[in-house]
């Protein structure tokens, strides 16, 4: 038999290996940048346009490379960083493997532009799939611009996998944030389409952590320092009062790289036990510098996951460091998580005069709560629902409170399979409901008990409300009597900019939108003053999170996102109003039995049940 084994030709075995580094244009950032701070810049350029997808370009002042290594660099292995098998457990630069620029320029059009101090001309190369279609010396400054061009250009199946622009730029952000974290001795500029997003002088990191994330950083952060055998460690944390539902300002740096730990991540959120609820995460800005030979980068391709040598050590020492450090600046706790209400102004109802709808109940039904609290809770309840709300004073007024309870039967009636209200039950039914420990309402029907869970409920209803003004543009927007001037980080910026229309239907109205410090003019009738920046804080954390992990439109993130941070919670007294408002919502909605994060919303302890659990 002949033989049948072949090498795969260069171009072959770059694309190969190109699946590898280059997963999408963020990669190739990373990469770019990586490189230029290798050759010692202290000026960096990155250049975007359309996400990336059209030019990803990074301009260095580095020390540049000679013909020869220009040329080389773009070779498989091809790298100066390491020499000997042995250098790589003593790795003090970012690359070693030298199969970036080999595998970029596999998949897409390269134009690099290189000269070395000592040169007087430089050299231009011009790559389009690994061939070198140019090559001839130019007048260029000492340093290094590579521009990558049509990413995946040959690749089409990976091109078409690629996201919108918007969030590919996302992932860019993050990588560059990675960088610049890291490297505050670098000056960076970041344009995109033509404008520049980041604009970074030289300083010090504490500065560094201000400039990228916005100056409202400036009074958040703790300095935490901590020097040992095993690990230096230094940087910042986030005062707990300023813990965040997203995951996105932590940050652990080894040896000046960025580094993914979920084991180190866990030793920091065991420093703030106490100080923050379980569900909210601390930022930190951590440095950690350990001997190399004691830690293992090279055990995934894109080089985050990291192995230390003694990972148990380490996870103790930073957890007392941090402990220490939120001690050390007098930390409180801050553990008041409930809002007050009495900062809620009820939006729906100012100037409104009191309608007390007639409801023959008895207060003192409600054996969990107490009367006088719940006067006051009731509001978030009754100002989210204004519409729910005038139906149930209409039918009310009439005389009619069961018409909303049979109409309910009839829209629903699949769902409930027939085992809910009928004529007779609403009859008997008028209106017995109960909250059982903050968390539950309870009602009767008429085959026994049905318990629902209040926050899943109202995440429904809202879910459902705003998912139908995002698309139909039907929102109410509540002018502010004062603008509200909150501030955002860039990154929160973008976006929120790709959000605003969306917001805009629900009742939002922003003016500044391009600034730092954006003005909100407007909000949706059911949010209160007092909650506007928190809510979109949150808003922006989750929809983040939500999007890029999602398939699902735009307009159903969102309303999620908002129904989340909008609904009422478990612990939040209901008085009975409005735990009737919410049962009658709910009903109402086209799929009152999951909640927005199919969760179940509700469900009945039939009489049966009862009565087995009793014989
Ligand atoms: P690695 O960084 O792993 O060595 P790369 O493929 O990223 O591999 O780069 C190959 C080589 O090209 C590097 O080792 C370096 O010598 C050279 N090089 C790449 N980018 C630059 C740059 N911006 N300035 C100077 N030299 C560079
Ligand atoms: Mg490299």
């Amino acid at each position: 038999m002949a033989d049948i084994i072949k090498l795969l030709p260069d171009h072959v075995a770059n694309q190969i290996a190109a699946g590898e580094v280059v997963q999408r244009p963020a990669s190739v950032v990373k990469e770019l940048l990586e490189n230029a701070i290798d050759a010692n810049a202290s000026l960096i350029k990155l250049i975007i346009k359309d996400g990336g997808k059209a030019l990803i370009q990074v301009v260095d002042n580095g020390k540049g490379m000679s013909e020869t290594d220009a040329r080389l660099s773009f070779e498989r292995h091809a790298t100066s960083k390491i020499s000997d098998a042995k250098d790589l457990f003593n790795l003090k630069t970012k690359g070693f493997r030298g199969e970036a620029l080999a595998s970029i320029a596999a998949i897409a059009h390269v134009d690099m532009q290189t000269k070395t101090e000592d040169s007087d001309v430089g050299t231009y190369l011009k790559i389009e799939g690994s061939q070198v279609v140019a090559q001839e010396p130019i007048a260029t400054p000492t340093g290094t611009s590579i521009a990558v061009k049509n990413l995946f250009f040959n690749i089409p199946a990976r091109r078409n996998f690629l996201k919108s622009n918007q969030v590919e730029l996302r992932h860019i952000t993050d990588e560059f944030h990675r960088v610049a974290l890291v490297h505050p001795s670098i000056e960076f500029h970041f344009y995109n389409n033509g404008s520049e997003v980041f604009n970074l002088p030289q300083v010090n990191h504490r500065q560094r952590i201000n400039h990228v994330f916005g100056s409202k950083m400036e009074n958040r952060l703790v300095p935490v320092n901590e020097e040992t055998e095993v690990v230096k460690i230094s940087g910042f944390i986030c005062k707990p009062e300023f813990a965040k539902k997203s995951r996105g300002e932590q940050f652990f740096f080894a040896n000046n790289r960025f580094i993914k730990s979920p084991y180190l991540h866990h030793s920091v959120i065991a420093a703030f036990e106490g100080l923050i609820k379980s569900d909210v995460y601390p930022g930190y800005f951590l440095y950690l510098d350990v001997d190399p030979s004691c830690i293992d980068i090279n055990i995934h391709p894109t080089k985050t996951e990291v192995k230390f040598d003694d990972e148990n050590t380490m996870y103790a020492i930073l957890r007392s460091t941090i402990k220490h450090s939120l001690g050390q600046f007098n930390i409180a706790p801050v553990l008041d998580f409930e809002h007050d209400p009495n900062l809620d102004t009820p939006y729906a109802y100012k100037g409104r005069g009191v309608v007390l709808p007639k409801v023959t109940v008895d207060a003192a039904f409600n054996p969990f709560a107490k009367t006088g609290e719940q006067s006051v809770k009731s509001h978030t309840y009754q100002k989210v629902s204004a519409k729910g709300w005038e139906n149930l004073y209409k039918d009310l007024d009439t005389g009619a409170s069961t018409d909303n309870f049979s109409s309910v039967e009839i829209e629903s009636d699949v769902l409930l399979q027939g085992t809910f209200y009928s004529e007779e039950d609403v009859e008997e039914h008028t209106s017995t409901t109960f909250q059982l420990r903050r968390k539950y309402i309870v009602s009767t029907i008429k085959s026994g008990m049905l318990v629902i869970n209040q926050n899943r409920a109202h995440e429904r209803i809202l879910f459902e409300k705003f998912l139908t003004e995002i698309t139909v543009k039907e929102g109410i927007s509540q002018q502010l009597l004062f603008p509200l001037e909150l501030s955002f980080s860039k990154q929160e910026l973008v976006t929120l900019n790709e959000l605003k229309d969306s917001l805009g239907n629900i009742g939002f109205a922003f003016e500044n939108l391009e600034q730092e410090t954006v003005k909100v003019t407007g909000v949706p009738l059911i949010l209160s003053e007092s909650r506007i920046g928190t809510v979109l804080d949150r808003l922006i954390a989750d929809y983040r999170e939500g999007y890029s992990e999602s398939t699902i439109s735009q307009a159903e993130v969102l309303a999620r996102a908002l129904s989340k941070n909008l609904a009422v919670k478990t612990g939040e007294l209901l008085n009975q109003e409005s735990q009737l408002a919410l049962v009658n919502d709910l009903f109402g909605c086209k799929e009152p039995s999951l909640s927005p994060f199919q969760k179940m919303t509700y469900t009945i302890i039939s009489e049966r049940d009862i009565e087995k659990k009793l014989s």
